[in-house]
C-alpha cells in the first residue's frame, strides 16, 4: 500500500518548490522584449535583487544554473595562470574549485573540517605569508550544501586583514534564506540562482561584484562580460540576447513575494526557526540512538536553508518516504557510505506545516523499517515552531 496521493512534498536543497504565485505569474504568452512592461520588470527585478544583497554596487545576470554564475565570476575576476585560493566545507567548495582550475587558475585549497565552521586562523596565516600579494581572491561558500556547513562570511573578511584579495562568495543555497549584507561586510563577488532561497524555475544566474571588482575585470569574453550584462541597454543586451522573459515575471513575483509581502527579517527568521525545528528532532532521535545526527555538530556553523543528516539506512528511509508518503528528501553528498546520509532541503517556500509534515513522515518511516531511535522528535520540533512563530 502506498499513502503518497495528494500534493507530493519537495524537501530537496534545490530546485525548491516553486509557490502557485510565482507559477501564475510566468502563465503567459510571452512580451515584446524592446518596448513595453517587460523591460521595466527587469529594472526592478535588479532593484529588488540588489536590495536583498545589500549592495548598491552592480549586478549581472545570465540564462544559466548555479554553474553558470560559477562560471561568470570566474571569467571575469581571474585570467587564467592567476591565483585564488578556495575554502572548501563541502562538495560545492570543490566544484567550484575544480572548475577554476580547468579555467586555468592556479588553485590552491584549504581544505575544512567537514562538521563545524572553517578554521580561519589558517586564511589568515596563508595570506599574511602572501607578501607579493599573488593570491588574486578569496573564494568561499556561505553554504555548503553538501554538507550544510554555514561559514561566517564578516569573519573571513576580518580572517583576510588588509590583504587585497577579491572576497567572492557563493551564496547559491543561502541567498533569500540567511542575510547578505554585501557592500557592510566587504564581498566583493556574490554568486546567486533562482531556484533555492529565491523560489524560482531554475535559469537565471545572478553574480552581484562591487566597483573594486569592475575595476579590476580581466579579458573574458564578450558573452560573459559582467559590466555589459549590468549596464547594457537596450534589454537584451543584459541577458546577451533575448532574455528570459517568463522567468523574469517569475522572479519578480517571488521578490515581491518575499520583500513586500513575508519581509526579509521574517522570511530569514522562518528559516532559522525552521532549522531549528530540524536540529531538534535530529537531538530526540540520537538521544535513543547515537548514530543519528546532524552531520554538523555546531549550530552557529549550521544552515538555515539545509541539513545533512547521518541515518543508518538513509537511502531505504528516503525511498520508504517517497513512494509510501509522497516526500522526497535529498541525497547524501560527499559522504561515506552515502546510503547512511541524507539532507533536509528547508529553502524557500516551505512552511511550518510542511516542514513538520516531512519529520512525522521521516519518523513513520523509521518505524516501519525499524530503525532504532529516541522518542519525541515530532514534539520536539512542534515545541521549537510553537515558540518562534
Ligand atoms: C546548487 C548549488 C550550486 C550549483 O548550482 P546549479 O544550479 O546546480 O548549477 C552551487 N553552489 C551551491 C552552494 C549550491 O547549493
Amino acid at each position: 500500500m502506498s499513502f503518497a496521493a495528494g500534493r507530493h512534498a519537495l524537501a530537496i536543497p534545490g530546485p525548491s518548490p516553486v509557490p502557485e504565485r510565482v507559477l501564475n505569474a510566468m502563465h503567459r504568452a510571452g512580451s515584446d522584449i524592446y518596448s513595453g512592461p517587460v523591460v521595466e520588470n527587469d529594472l526592478k527585478l535588479r532593484r529588488q535583487l540588489k536590495q536583498l544583497a545589500g549592495t548598491q554596487a552592480n549586478l549581472a545576470t545570465y540564462i544559466g544554473n548555479g554553474h553558470a554564475g560559477w562560471e561568470a565570476a570566474l571569467q571575469n575576476m581571474l585570467a587564467p595562470g592567476e591565483k585564488a585560493l578556495v575554502l572548501t566545507s563541502g562538495s560545492f567548495g570543490e566544484g567550484w574549485a575544480e572548475q577554476a582550475t580547468a579555467h586555468g587558475v592556479d588553485v590552491e585549497i584549504l581544505d575544512q573540517p567537514r562538521d563545524r565552521g572553517p578554521l580561519l586562523e589558517g586564511l589568515a596565516a596563508r595570506l599574511a605569508q602572501d607578501t607579493a600579494h599573488e593570491i588574486r581572491a578569496v573564494l568561499v561558500a556561505q553554504i555548503d550544501t553538501a554538507s550544510s556547513i554555514r561559514t561566517d562570511i564578516p569573519a573571513v573578511r576580518r580572517a583576510m586583514g588588509d590583504h587585497p584579495a577579491l572576497l567572492a562568495v557563493d551564496a547559491i543555497a543561502s541567498i533569500g534564506c540567511e542575510e547578505m549584507r554585501m557592500d557592510e561586510w566587504g564581498v566583493d563577488i556574490l554568486v546567486g540562482a533562482s531556484q533555492k532561497g529565491l523560489m524560482c524555475a531554475p535559469g537565471i544566474a545572478l553574480v552581484w561584484f562591487s566597483d573594486r571588482a569592475a575595476a579590476q575585470t580581466r579579458n573574458p569574453s564578450p558573452y560573459w562580460r559582467w559590466t555589459e550584462r549590468a549596464n547594457g541597454e537596450p534589454l537584451w543586451q543584459r541577458w546577451g540576447g533575448t532574455p528570459p522573459v517568463h522567468l523574469i515575471w517569475g522572479l519578480n513575483e517571488a521578490m515581491d513575494m518575499l520583500i513586500e509581502t513575508e519581509g526579509m527579517a521574517a522570511c530569514y527568521h522562518r528559516h532559522a526557526g525552521l532549522a531549528q525545528a530540524v536540529w531538534a528532532a535530529f537531538e530526540a532521535w540520537g538521544k535513543g540512538n547515537p548514530q543519528i545526527r546532524c552531520l554538523v555538530t555546531e549550530a552557529s556553523a549550521r544552515a538555515h536553508s539545509v541539513t545533512a543528516g547521518h541515518i543508518p539506512q538513509a537511502a531505504d528511509l528516503r525511498h520508504w518516504c517517497e513512494v509510501k508518503a509522497g516526500v522526497t528528501l535529498g541525497i547524501g553528498l560527499g559522504q561515506e557510505p552515502p546510503e547512511n546520509y541524507l539532507r533536509i532541503g528547508h529553502m524557500g517556500n516551505v512552511s511550518a506545516h510542511n516542514l513538520l509534515g516531512v519529520l512525522a513522515v521521516m519518523e513513520a518511516g523509521m518505524e516501519a523499517l525499524a530503525i532504532p531511535r529516541g522518542t519525541g522528535a515530532v514534539e520536539a520540533a512542534a515545541k521549537v515552531i510553537a515558540e518562534l512563530a
